[in-house]
């Protein structure tokens, strides 16, 4: 007889189960336009004199925060990065930080 090869049964099935609960991200908090969700502006042009709010804006070498880590709407993220780069020709913020 030959057959001494035990076919076990391997339970690959739950192996499996935990990979992809591994896998599995949560659904992220919709991040909102700081902007839009400011009431209090009366004019929709973004102060390029407001360094304390364009600085939120900037990485730390001195680039502009993509909208989809700064969470900005496209008409703010538009008239955010007229605003800064008026504020770096008034040397209020850095073109590139070191
Ligand atoms: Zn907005």
């Amino acid at each position: 007889m030959d057959k001494n090869k035990s076919s076990r049964n391997n339970p690959n099935d739950k192996n499996l189960d935990d990979k992809n609960k591994k896998l599995v991200k949560r659904p992220q908090k919709r991040k909102v336009c700081l902007y839009c969700a400011d009431k209090s502006m009366v004019s929709n042009d973004i102060d390029y004199k407001d360094i304390m709010k364009l600085k939120k804006y900037l990485t730390e070498k001195g680039k502009i925060h993509p909208r989809r880590t700064s969470g900005t709407c496209a008409k703010h993220q538009r008239e955010l990065t007229v605003a800064i780069k008026r504020a770096r020709i008034m040397a209020l913020l850095p073109f590139k930080a070191e």
